[in-house]
């Protein structure tokens, strides 16, 4: 079996002034020391992007965007392109998350082409998929992520050289706390692969890393990691205080 390097990525969604974000980066970098063992990303808003990328450059500590406009510039005022979050210091860009989805009208053809803008730009998207939770309650979880996946990734030449991210994140454990039950989690993430290797074929779905995010913490990283098709974890509220996310990324000691 392929093996897939774990990823474990901090979406600090819209918290922390500049001032805030160097200093969260600075204590993280001290805290995750030299791992080798996970890959690891942070993903600041944007204002704080170019100085947090200062702080991490010699450390395993990544940055990500949590957005991007697919048009490189342009006459659209307050948006902001691939090529821009790369001069800041990304490698990776945050695509489709739920808030942006329920919030921001994102739908699966502006997040299709949102990756296509992020692979031109040599970043590597992650893309958030998952269902609500009437969704789930009416049976719906494997139709939604189907739409999601299939139109998300529509005719994306994707090949297991240079594999999108995804992460799976049911909307009802974001920031809520509730947790998906390990193997509600495992079926999911077994079904997304499924899905990658029916469309994409089987290289690209071995190698796939495929996150689950929804209320990871400390107390629980350990069980979702250890199964079969979870390859790291998207954070979010947890990834805010840097002892707390280290300890997640520390998840095997
Ligand atoms: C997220 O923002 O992607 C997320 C999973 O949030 P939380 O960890 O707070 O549930």
């Amino acid at each position: 079996m392929e093996s897939r390097k774990p990823l474990i990525a901090g979406n600090w969604k819209m918290f922390k002034t500049c001032p805030e974000a160097t200093d969260t980066a600075q204590k993280l970098v001290e805290l995750v020391g030299d791992v080798k063992s996970v890959d690891i990303m942070i993903a600041p808003t944007f204002t704080a992007l170019a100085m947090v990328s200062e702080i991490i450059k010699d450390s395993p500590v990544e940055l990500g965007a949590q957005n991007l406009y697919w048009e490189k510039e342009g006459a659209f005022t307050g948006e902001i392109s691939a090529p821009m979050i790369v001069s800041a210091g990304c490698r990776y860009v945050i695509i489709g998350h739920s808030e942006r989805r329920q919030f921001f009208g994102e739908t699966d053809e502006g997040v299709n082409k949102k990756i296509k803008a992020a692979f031109e730009a040599s970043l590597i998207p992650i893309v958030c998929v998952g269902e609500t939770e009437s969704e789930r309650d009416s049976g719906k979880t494997f139709s939604v992520l189907d739409k999601q996946i299939q139109e998300g990734l529509k005719k994306l030449n994707l090949d297991a050289s240079s594999p999108p991210v995804i992460a799976y994140e049911p909307i009802w454990a974001i920031g809520t706390g509730k947790t998906a039950q390990p193997e509600q989690a495992q079926e999911a993430h077994a079904y997304i692969r499924q899905l990658i290797s029916e469309d994409f074929g089987i290289e690209l779905a071995s190698i796939i890393r495929i996150l689950y995010g929804g209320s990871v913490k400390p107390g629980n990283i350990a069980e979702l990691m250890a199964l079969q098709d979870i390859d790291g974890a998207l954070v979010g509220g947890a990834s805010l205080k840097p002892e707390t996310f280290s300890e997640i990324i520390h998840y095997q000691k």
